[in-house]
């Protein structure tokens, strides 16, 4: 999926069996353990989507910050269906075989979002390398469709477009007010992390060239923490994402989402996270979220509005 959605928002394991003296890394520090106390919204967002046929990354990525957006009536929506093309290491998001366009999709998504009454909307989607744009004129009609219907502003959480010429630039032609392509992780680890089709000097490439098109077009970018990343490796990333002109970073720890999947190679403790959050500011991005629950697209309305980033008792530099 849309790496992105990208991606990576998986919960951890839960083992029933799991054994009496488990791996340390598969032990939940107390700052991920989470006092959920779901509000009235959560039951209706659960509802609009079922009854509406579509797919949020919240649910497909396990994202663990799924019962705090949805009580307060805020989904990120997966088009393109609910089947990748990519087979990345950190992601829980189904593989195979793709799923047809449903070209009503933008109209439902536009509709949910008018329900859910959203001021800020995130988009995303699956990758979705069979199809010659890469899905990029049905991100497009979604942008429209729901700007038309909501007045809200629209955020898309791109996949990377690899070698689909003009995809970026018939999605930019929606014109979205943030532009999000995550670059989930070190260089070093991208075969590993993200598959042998994904490229990090095109991630750069991408989201410099999205800030070329539509120079007021605020760009967004994340990274997982705890995959075996080395800090001088991470300011590396920092330093080129701001060379190519990304204004907004999100740093979260990554949660191995099923057992397939990567495994976790370090929890990084909040401070640690509030110490590269500043980093990361001081370096020169305009707003960074830092923490270990925060996602590309966790509290996604507070960043575009270039307002305090509050991140829900995550760290926010
Ligand atoms: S952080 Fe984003 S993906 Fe996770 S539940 Fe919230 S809106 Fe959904």
């Amino acid at each position: 999926m849309s790496d992105n959605a990208a991606a990576s928002f998986p919960l951890p394991i839960i083992s029933l069996t799991e054994p009496a003296a488990p791996p340390p890394v598969r032990r939940l520090p107390p700052w991920l353990r989470q006092n959920l106390a779901p509000g009235g919204g959560l039951g209706e967002t659960a509802a609009l989507v079922a009854e509406l046929g579509l797919e949020t990354v919240c649910s497909s990525a396990k994202c663990p910050n799924r019962l705090e957006c949805w009580s307060q009536r805020t989904a990120t929506f997966m088009i393109l269906g609910n089947v990748c093309t990519r087979p990345c290491g950190f992601c829980s998001v189904p593989r195979g075989k793709t799923e047809e366009l449903e070209g009503d999709e933008p109209e439902r998504v536009a509709e949910a979002a008018k329900r859910l009454g959203l001021a800020h909307v995130v988009i995303t989607s699956v990758t979705r390398d069979d199809l010659a744009d890469g899905g990029a004129e049905h991100f497009r009609r979604t942008v429209e469709a729901v700007r038309a219907a909501t007045g809200a502003t629209i955020e898309v959480l791109v996949p990377d477009f690899i070698g689909k010429d003009g995809a970026l630039e018939a999605l930019m032609e929606a014109r979205p007010e943030v532009f999000n392509h995550n670059t989930e992780t070190v260089p070093r680890l991208y075969r590993t992390v993200r598959g042998r089709k994904s490229v990090y000097a095109w991630t750069l490439e991408l989201l410099a060239r999205a800030k070329r098109l539509m120079p007021e077009v605020k760009t967004k970018s994340g990274l997982m923490l705890g995959l075996g990343e080395t800090r001088e490796e991470l300011l590396d990333v920092f330093a080129d994402l701001l060379d190519h002109g990304v204004d907004y970073l999100t740093l979260g720890q990554y949660l191995q989402p099923t057992l397939d999947s990567l495994p976790v190679d370090r929890y990084v403790p909040p401070e640690e996270f509030d110490e590269l959050g500043r980093i990361a500011r001081g370096m020169g991005f305009r707003k960074v979220a830092s923490g270990p629950l925060v996602r590309s697209s966790y509290h996604a309305r507070d960043m575009a509005e270039d307002g305090l980033v509050e991140t829900g008792g995550q760290p926010a530099a």
